[in-house]
């Protein structure tokens, strides 16, 4: 049986990537275990960056292979923002709320067809030995004009998501979890 650490202390994540290698010979612990262990900053310019130093900073620490992840909603009108500052997009302590209501003002005139945008997972996975690999999960949508749905969390309700004809917000969590980004790449991951 291996163990791998999940560089999270979201019990939400640990629960949806325990679900997805259910099978596999595979004993997850996560930072809940190791309380004393430091945050790692996400400084990085791009999801993998963030999500590679994570890794190595928790094997490193625990001489165990660890799996950590960075994420965030890229808006093509917007260049790409809020992207890798999507957690703190309308100021360290603001709420998902403000952050999206921000995206929603800032594309206000932008037309229904260049509202394309998608969520990005990318999770890495660092081992004792040195080695280390990627996982990239994107999902594909357009950026509603109103927020639509309470379910989720983020950006979820203006994410419209065309194969489900709804945003995320109005998906449940099971219906979202399967064609996410992050359960795209917990899939590749498995
Ligand atoms: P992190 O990957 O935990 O650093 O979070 C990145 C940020 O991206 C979150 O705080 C959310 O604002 C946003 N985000 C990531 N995944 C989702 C999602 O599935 N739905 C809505 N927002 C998301």
């Amino acid at each position: 049986m291996q163990t791998i650490l999940i560089g999270t202390k979201n019990p939400g994540k640990v629960k949806e990537i325990e679900g997805l290698i259910a099978d596999l010979p595979i004993n997850i612990v996560s930072l809940m275990q190791y309380p004393d262990l430091p945050e790692v900053e996400e400084d990085g310019i791009t999801f993998e960056e963030n999500a590679l130093k994570k890794a190595r900073a928790y094997s490193a620490l625990t001489g165990l292979p660890a799996l950590a992840d960075d994420s965030g909603l890229v808006v093509d009108a917007l260049n790409g923002a809020p992207g890798v500052f999507s957690a703190r997009y309308a100021g360290a302590h603001s709420t998902d709320e403000q952050k999206y209501l921000k995206v929603l003002a800032e594309i206000q005139d932008v037309e229904d067809s260049l509202r394309s945008a998608r969520f990005v997972c990318v999770l890495a996975l660092a081992l004792p030995s040195g080695a280390e690999h990627i996982f990239r999960g994107t999902c594909e949508g357009f950026i509603t004009r109103e927020p639509r749905g309470s379910g989720g969390f983020g950006y979820d309700p203006i994410f419209y998501y065309p194969d489900a004809g709804m945003t995320f917000g109005q998906m449940d969590m099971t219906a979202k979890n399967a064609v996410s980004h992050r359960g795209r790449a917990l899939k590749l991951f498995a």
